[in-house]
C-alpha cells in the first residue's frame, strides 16, 4: 500500500524517482505522482493510475537535484487526479502515506485562517496545517515536531518548502520510512526495494523522528529537537530483480517458487538439525494469532498443527478487531503476529496492545528489519525473497510451513520430507486447471467447503478467488451449509469442496451429497489418498497426500485454479482492484 520515494543528489533524480515507484508497484495503489524543484519552483505531475502512464508525462532529463514521488492508495477521496499525491499548499508540498484520523477538526479550523481545499483527502489538511505551522514559525523542523501534538493517526511524509530548494524534510509516526544513503545522494523510500539499485545502507526512521536532507549531508533528530546518531544498517540479502522470468504473471512466477522455497527452508532445518533454533512453544499456557487477510487464513491453519501436536489451545484473531476487544492475555501467553511485510497497521498495533499486557511476542514475517520484525520479543523470517503479486501465494505458503515446523519442533520431522513434498508439489503443477477454470470463470457466485483443517483450506482457497477474480465466493464450514446458507445452493451453482483430512471426510462427503442433491456443480479438491464415488462430483482435483503436507499441496492446487480462473476473465492479476499489498493504515 502507498509507496513513498524521495531523491536528493547529483544525479539523475527524475529517473530515480520513476524507478523507486516501479519497485514499490507490487505494494498496490491506484493513482501516481511527483513533484521536483525547477529553477525556483516546484513542478508537480500526478494522476490517477500506473506508472506506466505517468512516466510518458515526465521529462527525465529536466535538470532537478531533489524531488518525491508517491504511488497513493486511497482512504480518504476517491483514486483521482486532484486528491493524487503530491498535495501542495502554499509553501509546503508532500507525499503522505497513513490515516489522518482527525483531519475533519483540523481542516474546519484551517478554513477558519481562510485555508481552502481543492481535494478530499485527509493529507491535503495535513500539508496546509504543516504551511500554517511553518507560516507561523518560519522553521520546517520546528513546525515539523510540532505535529505530534496535534496530528492523531499515521504518517510517513517526504516534504518540499518552496523557501528551501535545497533540502527534502521527513517525519513519520506509525508508516514506514528509511533514508538510504551512498556518497552523494540520498533516497527515501517506504521500503527497501525502492533504494536497493542504489545503495544497500540505510536507516529506518522511527517515530516522531524528523530528518532534513540535502546533497551534502543529512541530519536526524527526535522530537524534542535534539540531533541523534542513527545506525546505518547494511541490507546484505539478495533482493532478487523484479521479473516475470518468462511467466505471464508475477503470481503464477511466485507459485512456482513454492517449491524450491519449501524444499529450501526444510532442508535448512531438517538436514541440520536446526528444527530447535525456532521458538518452544510447548511452555506457554495459551496462544494466540493475529493477522489480517492471508495471514489469518495462514493462523487458522497453524492453530490446527499447534493444538493436535503441542495440545496447547491457540486462538486466532483478525488483528484490527483484537487491538478493540477485551484481552484475556498475561505474561503466560504468547502471541504470533503474522504479517508479510511486517508493516501491517493493525498487526503492528496487535503486538504492542501484547506487550503491554506482558505477553511474549513472535513475529513471522518477510521483510527484514520491518517494524514487526523490530518491536517483537523474537522473529522468524519466512525468507520467501519479494512477493509482486498483491495476491500472496508463496508467503502465505511459507507461513503456513514455519507454523508447522513450530508445532513439530519437539517431535522432530523425518527428513525424507524433503524429497517427497518437492516431488508431490511438482505433481501439483502438472494437473491441467485451464479446463477446470473455464467452466467455472463466467459464474457470480462459489462456495467453499471443508471440514476442520479443510475448512481453514477452503477460506484461503476462496479469499484467493475473490481476490484476483472478483467472483463472489463464500467459504462454509461444511455442517454449517445447512443451517441457511444452503437456500443459496441451485441449479449449477458451483462448490468447491476441500478434503484433505481422511478422518473426517465421510463427513464432508455426506455435506457435499446434501449439495448434489440441490443442483449444484461440485468440484472435489482432495488428496489421493479419500475415496469417493464418482456421482457425488462433478469435477475433481486430486493432488497427493502426505501425513503433515497435505495442506500446503491443497492450497497450491487452490492458488493455481483461481489464477486460471482470473486468467480466463481477463482480470489484472498481479495488481487486482481496490487492493494493497502492504496495508499500512488502519
Ligand atoms: N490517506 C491518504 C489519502 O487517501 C494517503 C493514503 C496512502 O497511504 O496512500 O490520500
Amino acid at each position: 500500500m502507498c509507496g513513498i520515494v524521495g531523491y536528493v543528489g547529483k544525479k539523475n533524480c527524475l529517473k530515480t524517482i520513476i524507478d523507486g515507484i516501479k519497485a514499490l508497484e507490487y505494494r498496490g495503489y491506484d493513482s501516481v505522482g511527483v513533484a521536483y524543484f525547477r529553477d525556483d519552483d516546484i513542478s508537480i505531475i500526478k494522476d490517477k493510475g500506473r506508472i506506466m502512464d505517468l512516466e510518458k508525462k515526465i521529462d527525465t532529463n529536466i535538470e532537478t537535484k531533489i524531488g518525491i514521488g508517491h504511488t497513493r492508495w486511497a482512504t480518504h477521496g476517491e483514486p483521482s487526479k486532484v486528491n493524487a499525491h503530491p498535495h501542495r499548499v502554499n509553501k509546503i508540498t508532500l507525499v503522505h502515506n497513513g490515516i489522518i484520523e482527525n483531519y475533519d477538526e483540523i481542516r474546519t479550523e484551517l478554513i477558519k485562517y481562510g485555508y481552502e481545499f481543492k481535494s478530499d483527502t485527509d493529507t491535503e489538511v495535513l500539508c496546509a496545517y504543516i504551511d500554517y505551522l511553518y507560516s507561523k514559525n518560519n522553521d520546517m523542523i520546528k513546525s515539523l515536531s510540532m505535529l505530534k501534538d496535534k496530528i492523531k493517526g499515521s504518517y510517513a511524509t517526504c516534504i518540499l518548502c518552496s523557501d528551501d530548494k535545497e533540502h527534502l524534510y521527513i517525519v513519520k509516526k506509525g508508516s514506514p520510512l528509511i533514508l538510504g544513503t551512498s556518497n552523494d545522494e540520498y533516497i527515501i523510500a517506504s521500503d527497501i526495494a525502492a533504494i536497493i539499485d542504489k545503495t544497500k545502507r540505510y536507516m529506518i526512521l522511527d517515530d516522531d523522528e524528523i530528518g532534513i536532507i540535502s546533497g551534502n549531508g543529512y541530519e536526524i533528530c527526535d522530537s524534542d529537537l535534539k540531533v541523534i546518531k542513527k545506525d546505518i544498517l547494511t541490507f546484505d540479502k539478495n533482493i532478487d530483480k523484479i521479473s516475470k522470468d518468462g511467466y505471464d504473471h508475477f503470481m503464477l512466477k511466485e507459485i512456482y517458487e513454492e517449491d524450491d522455497l519449501i524444499k529450501k527452508t526444510l532442508s535448512y532445518y531438517l538436514n541440520n538439525d536446526l528444527l530447535k533454533d525456532l521458538p518452544d512453544l510447548s511452555k506457554y499456557k495459551e496462544i494466540y494469532i493475529v493477522g489480517c487477510g492471508s495471514a489469518y487464513n495462514a493462523g487458522l491453519v497453524g492453530k490446527y498443527y499447534i493444538e493436535n501436536y503441542l495440545n496447547i489451545p491457540v486462538y486466532v484473531e483478525i488483528a484490527s478487531e483484537f487491538r478493540y476487544k477485551k484481552l484475556f492475555i498475561n505474561d503466560e501467553s504468547l502471541v504470533i503476529a503474522i504479517s508479510q511485510s511486517g508493516e501491517t497497521a493493525d498487526t503492528i498495533e496487535a503486538v504492542n496492545i501484547a506487550k503491554k499486557y506482558k505477553a511474549k511476542t513472535i513475529g513471522i514475517v518477510n521483510t527484514y528489519k520491518s517494524t514487526i520484525a523490530r518491536i517483537s520479543d523474537e522473529v522468524i523470517y519466512i525468507n520467501a525473497g519479494i512477493e509482486v503479486a498483491v495476491a500472496t501465494t508463496k508467503a502465505y505458503s511459507l507461513q503456513v510451513l514455519y507454523l508447522i515446523l513450530l508445532s513439530l519442533r519437539n517431535k522432530g520431522i523425518d527428513k525424507n520430507i524433503i524429497n517427497k513434498i518437492s516431488n508431490d508439489i511438482k505433481e501439483v503443477y502438472e494437473i491441467d486447471y485451464k479446463e477446470l477454470a473455464k467452466k467455472i470463470s463466467n459464474k457470480e457466485h462459489i462456495f467453499f467447503i471443508g471440514r476442520g483443517i479443510d475448512y481453514y483450506l477452503a477460506i484461503e482457497g476462496s479469499l484467493k478467488l475473490k481476490e484476483i477474480s472478483y467472483i463472489h465466493a463464500e467459504c462454509y464450514a461444511a455442517g454449517e451449509l445447512k443451517h441457511g446458507t444452503i437456500s443459496l445452493i441451485d441449479k449449477g451453482t458451483p462448490v468447491i469442496s476441500v478434503i484433505t483430512n481422511k478422518d473426517i471426510s465421510s463427513k464432508t462427503i455426506s455435506n457435499i451429497k446434501e449439495v448434489k442433491a440441490r443442483g449444484a456443480y461440485v468440484i472435489l479438491v482432495c488428496t489421493d489418498d479419500i475415496v469417493v464415488d464418482k456421482d457425488i462430483y462433478d469435477d475433481i482435483i486430486i493432488v497427493p497426500s502426505d501425513e503433515v503436507m497435505s495442506p500446503i499441496l491443497s492450497i497450491i492446487g487452490l492458488q493455481l485454479l483461481s489464477y486460471y480462473v482470473a486468467k480466463d476473465k481477463g482480470c489484472d492479476i498481479d495488481k487486482p482492484r481496490n487492493l494493497a499489498k502492504s496495508v499500512t493504515v488502519e
